[in-house]
């Protein structure tokens, strides 16, 4: 059997509806010293895997550079700029995560994505915190993609 990576960071869209949604993960009162020490754990993971193209921000903010690759720190596998939602959009990750980074000690990295098997499952679970602001996030880069995904879809139901 192949080690496990648990995904941890990947929100939903369009194309992934069952992932989390950032919004519900929002925490303005998270300790600063603890999310910092977060911060420089997901800085210093490995990248191990590539995206077919860049991700986006779910909250349209802008940022152009929000990575193209996955990174792991041997237990844990989340996008490159996951870092980009705990530092502009107040997003904090589950206890358990963080209780993980508390008390990291460096573990083996295999060289590949195809060594590990990746659990998703943990992950489509979280609910987060229960305390959205009213904040919204989108499932898609841009209106237009939501509506041509819709139409396709919408096309495929009538054959
Ligand atoms: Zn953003």
């Amino acid at each position: 059997m192949k080690p496990k990576l648990i995904a941890i960071g990947y929100w939903k869209s369009i194309y992934e509806p069952e992932l989390p949604d950032p919004a519900n993960f929002i925490d303005l009162n998270w300790n600063t010293n603890e999310k910092n020490i977060v911060l420089q754990h997901l800085k210093k993971g490995k990248p191990i895997a590539q995206w077919m193209g860049t991700s986006w921000c779910r909250y349209r903010c802008k940022e152009n550079d929000m990575g193209a690759s996955c990174l792991t720190d041997g237990k844990y596998i989340y996008p490159e700029k996951l870092s980009h939602y705990i530092n502009k959009h107040n997003v904090r990750l589950p206890d358990t995560f963080i209780k993980h980074i508390l008390n990291y000690k460096p573990l083996n990295i295999l060289a590949d994505l195809n060594n590990y098997d990746v659990d998703y499952e943990l992950w489509r679970k979280e609910l987060g915190f229960n305390n959205t602001p009213n904040v919204n996030t989108y499932l898609a880069l841009t209106d237009d993609e939501i509506e041509k995904f819709n139409e396709r879809k919408k096309a495929d139901n009538n054959i």
